[in-house]
């Protein structure tokens, strides 16, 4: 599997972790575009957004609970937050493993670019 993210979630690439079960990973973004910036992933190879049907879907809804969590700890889920998912070429995908942003600790712009 030549996978960059599952190469995260096995340890063959290290990252900064801050959240993991059985099913999700979740590290610090590598180039932060926000004072925080992570990124979380299920442990499944899913490659985007296109590939979500209902047979896989739970795992979608299990990251946004583990989401919930997560914010509430940074104790930003109250200054608020973004959840991004980038899927394909226009949508600025580029590592083709299904991953959600969580950017938060500043004042986001909208719309993006
Ligand atoms: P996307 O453009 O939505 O596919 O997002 C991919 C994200 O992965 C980018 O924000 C990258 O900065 C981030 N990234 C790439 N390589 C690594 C790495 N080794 N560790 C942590 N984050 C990474
Ligand atoms: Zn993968």
């Amino acid at each position: 599997n030549d996978c960059l993210f599952c190469k995260i979630i096995s340890g063959d690439i290290p990252s900064s972790k801050i959240f993991e079960n059985e099913f999700v990973y979740a590290f610090k973004d590598i180039d932060p575009q926000a004072p925080f910036h992570a990124i979380i992933i299920p442990k499944e190879h899913i490659s985007s957004m296109n590939e979500i049907n209902e047979g896989n879907s739970e795992i979608i809804a299990h990251i946004f609970v583990v989401i919930n969590k997560l914010v509430k700890e940074l104790n930003i889920h109250e200054t608020g937050y973004r959840i991004i998912n980038n899927c394909g070429k226009d949508g600025g995908q580029t590592v083709n493993h299904i991953h959600f942003h969580i950017m938060g600790q500043r004042e986001l712009k909208w719309p993006p670019g």
